[in-house]
């Protein structure tokens, strides 16, 4: 039988993590956070005190790494193990979201996750989210999506969730960071950030998540 993929890509801040997770959760369907997988073996790097262009070790460390996904009933999120402790909130710094977006240029580093996201694929159907879903991990998904948003939109959202999360933030810095990110995200020559030939595209700048999702859940609707 066929399980159905849609796949959401875009530039960080673009509003994709919240929209992915409401879209899997009103289908019933499975959700790949991709950018946790990189950030995971980020945070793993900065421990073993690997550089950010070691590939020999990154990709070592990507073939073993020992991530696990749990959903838990109580809060209702999906907590990250690695190597038994829980990460979920220590990705989420910018800091390793810088080394994630550095480690994800390689493309050694990226081939050796390939299988692992692939492997979230299963009935009844996942909701796919990265940067590069619809262009490289799931070409055949039925339907794909490129989310964006303006750089200070993005920084400004990023501000706020950093404030709930009880970590600091600078605003400026921050629409420096994420302008730096974009940069680098989309000028890799392997799996650079773009929309697939036959993604629905959004600016969700002036919409609400409501919206947002209202205008994809259409679309994936027409082609499931
Ligand atoms: O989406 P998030 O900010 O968690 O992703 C962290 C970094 O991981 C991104 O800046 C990007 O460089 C990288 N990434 C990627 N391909 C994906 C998902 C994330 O290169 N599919």
């Amino acid at each position: 039988t066929h399980t159905p993929v849609i796949t959401i890509d875009g530039p960080s801040g673009s509003g994709k993590g919240t929209i992915s997770r409401l879209l899997a959760e009103k289908l019933g369907w499975h959700l790949l956070d991709s950018g946790a997988i990189y950030r995971v073996l980020a945070l793993a790097a900065l421990h073993h005190d690997f550089s950010a262009d070691d590939e020999e070790s990154l990709v070592a460390l990507a073939a073993n790494l020992d991530v696990k996904f749990e959903a838990e009933e109580d809060d209702g999120i999906t907590h990250i193990i690695l190597e038994g402790e829980d990460v979920t909130l220590t990705i989420r710094t910018e800091q390793v979201g810088n080394m994630a977006s550095k480690i994800a240029a390689l493309p050694r580093v990226r081939e050796a996750l390939l299988r692992r996201q692939r492997g979230f694929k299963e009935l009844p159907g996942l909701v796919a989210d990265g940067r590069d879903m619809g262009t490289v991990v799931f070409t055949d998904a039925d339907a794909k999506v490129f989310l964006t948003a303006s750089a200070e939109e993005r920084a400004q959202r990023r501000y706020k969730q950093l404030l709930e999360k009880g970590f600091d933030a600078n605003i400026d810095q921050l629409i420096t960071e994420i302008e730096e990110r974009d940069e680098r995200d989309t000028n890799r020559s392997v799996a650079p950030l773009k929309p697939a030939d036959d993604a629905l595209y959004v600016d969700s700048t002036d919409l609400s998540i409501d919206q947002v999702l209202e205008e994809i859940l259409t679309f994936a609707h027409s082609k499931l």
